[in-house]
């Protein structure tokens, strides 16, 4: 008994194994397959549910200012001065003024890209003021049009990031093939230029930034990483260990695109907001005390945050994230060291097969199904939970979904196997309680059982069956003379005989004793003493190996009964059988009787 727990025990722990290897096999299949793209997209929207909930405990560099075109710098503008976009002179005034309350930087999100013929004197000034202030910074773009809508254009050296060592390696979302260069006075100005292209994930939304471009094969840096390599006072950059290293306590890991993934600091307006309309009057009026109090050791952004300008982001926060912010945010992920890193793959399956495991064995070990379920939903809700807890504090990734998918499959599975067991264990049970342990026939109470059967469909469909009893001729002398262990082997082999002559329609079965009983289903009375004949032959002709393996002859005497002919009810037809079997008795045994 204790063996055959032990037993169960084994089966369902390599049922489980079985269960978790054949998942772990399915989701690394899953990585070449459209598989993987469904479950990155769950993947992502499961990292912006806990985004969600994590940046409400973050506050974003104080330091970072946003000076905003918004809708009312738009009105401003157009009701002060008549035309839009804003004029080079307004842009010069504006910086001038900033510049006299010392700001660390000034940084566009903006591209000057053409100069404006029509006021060369404008351009000028915005020129030389940039050219007089090393911290102002300008944007650039790269994109794939091919020559013929615009000829690449080879970059000066001196925008060039430089790099200690180490290389990126080479994919769509870092290398471009042309770039849209801005005014070349501006170029000629500033060194201080950097590439402001976004990407976004296949659902449109942006997790992710790059911050070194590669273009004619040489490295370009994105805005915000320039500002960066200038505010940490270094020259170049370093790629190592898919990490971009700055300086020693400042580095950003890549992920496989050898893009940074962003950890969001909240929604639209995180970062303090100036209206860039206050500006264009307090510089208008002089008002230098407004400057220093908004931009004094500021990192000031300037970029357009009214909705019709539409440089207008879907983030995980929010849908609504003005492009400036983003490229504040990945500022502030390089300063406070912030960014995510996701976590290894390998990891991951690592962390599904102990979930499956534990969910599994738990279920195997509870009975209650309530219980079982409640246990399910409870560890998916508490991984969710331990799996926020590790990306607020030590900004990693763990999936999510993989381990979601294995847990309840491996759930349904061992369910399924428990259920099958349990079936198994029944069939095993009742068969155990049909069958006679000698001889593996039938027992008793299955042959009465199986007699109401016939008896019931004869009388319904007009099935006839027939029956054959069957006694061993002088057994009793027989087991005095061998031994009952000799006589029970000469039962088993009269058994294992009558098997081998009925069809698997028929129903052999040991009626008690050393007497058995065939029922013939379909079979008239005609076909049944054929049967009974061949039965009777066989085991004349049979020489019966015993105990002691001498072989010695056994005969036995046959009584055949059919339904309708000899009786209507189970108890008519036994009783018909038996009393031919008396009279092939009386006769001399070692024969089929069929009437009486
Ligand atoms: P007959 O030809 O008239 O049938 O003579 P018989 O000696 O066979 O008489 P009967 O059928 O009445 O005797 C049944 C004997 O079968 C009694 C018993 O010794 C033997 N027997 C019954 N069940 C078993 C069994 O399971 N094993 C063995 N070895 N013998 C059994
Ligand atoms: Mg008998
Ligand atoms: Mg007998």
């Amino acid at each position: 008994m204790e063996n055959k727990m032990k037993n169960k025990k084994l089966t369902y722990i390599i049922y489980t194994i079985i269960v978790i290897l054949l998942f772990s096999l399915l989701i690394w299949l899953g990585h070449f397959a459209k598989f993987q793209e469904f479950i990155t997209k769950i993947e992502q929207s499961s990292f912006d549910l806990r985004q969600n909930i994590i940046y409400k405990n973050k506050t974003p560099n104080k330091d970072i200012v946003i000076l905003a075109v918004d809708d009312a710098t738009y009105e401003y503008i157009m009701d002060k001065y008549g035309s839009w976009p804003i004029s080079r002179q307004i842009w010069s005034d504006v910086v001038n003024s900033i510049e006299n309350a010392n700001p660390k930087y000034i940084i566009f999100d903006m591209l000057f890209v053409k100069p404006n013929l029509s006021d060369k004197k404008a351009d000028n000034n915005f020129i030389n003021t940039i050219k007089n202030n090393q911290n102002i910074y300008l944007s650039m773009n790269f994109d794939n049009y091919s020559d013929e809508i615009r000829k690449s254009e080879k970059l000066d050296d001196k925008l060039k990031l430089k790099i200690k060592e180490g290389n990126l390696i080479d994919n769509p979302y870092i290398t471009f093939i042309n770039c849209r260069t801005i005014m070349k006075e501006l170029i000629e100005a500033t060194k201080n230029i950097g590439i402001i292209n976004v990407t976004r994930d296949s659902d449109g939304i942006i997790r992710n930034t790059t911050p070194v471009f590669k273009y004619k094969g040489d490295y370009y840096p994105n805005l915000s990483l320039a500002v960066a390599i200038d505010i940490l006072n270094q020259d170049s950059i370093s790629f190592k260990d898919n990490k971009i290293i700055l300086d020693n306590n400042h580095e950003i890991p890549l992920d496989t695109t050898q893009r940074a993934i962003l950890n969001w600091y909240g929604k639209s307006g995180t970062f303090k907001h100036v209206s860039f309309w206050e500006a264009v009057k307090a510089s208008k009026e002089n008002n230098s005390e407004y400057f220093n109090k908004n931009f004094k050791n500021k990192i000031i952004y300037i970029g357009t945050t009214a909705t019709s300008l539409s440089d207008i982001k879907s983030v995980p926060t929010e849908s609504n994230l003005a492009g400036v912010e983003l490229h504040a945010t990945f500022l502030n992920n390089i300063l406070d060291n912030d960014f995510i890193k996701k976590i290894a793959p390998e990891f991951d399956l690592v962390i599904s097969i102990l979930l499956s495991f534990f969910v599994g064995y738990v279920v195997l070990k509870t009975t209650s199904v309530p219980k079982t379920i409640v246990l399910l939903v409870a560890t998916l809700i508490i991984y969710t939970i331990i799996s926020t807890f590790i990306m607020a504090n030590w900004n990693i990734w763990i999936s999510l979904v993989m381990p979601y998918i294995t847990i309840i499959a491996t759930f349904i599975l061992i369910y399924c196997e428990k259920y099958l067991m349990k079936s198994k264990d029944y069939e095993q049970t009742y068969k155990l309680a049909v069958t006679d342990g000698l001889t593996q026939l039938y027992n008793h109470r299955y042959f009465q059982e199986q007699m109401i059967n016939q008896v019931n469909n004869y009388e319904r469909y007009g099935n006839v069956f027939s029956m054959i009893l069957i006694d061993i001729d002088f057994f009793k002398k027989f087991n005095d003379t061998y031994g009952h262990q000799s006589g029970d082997c000469v039962l088993k082999q009269v058994a294992s005989i009558l098997k081998k002559n009925s069809r698997t329609s028929d129903i052999a079965c040991r009626y008690g004793g050393e007497e058995m009983a065939v029922i013939l289903t379909n079979t008239n009375k005609d076909e049944a003493i054929i049967t009974a004949e061949k039965i009777c032959n066989t085991v004349r002709n049979n020489k019966f190996i015993l105990a002691n393996n001498e072989k010695v002859n056994v005969t036995i005497s046959v009584g055949v009964a059919t339904v309708g002919e000899n009786g209507t009810k189970p108890q008519e037809i036994i009783e018909y059988s038996d009393k031919c079997l008396y009279k092939a008795k009386e006769s001399g045994r070692n024969q089929v009787v069929s009437k009486i």
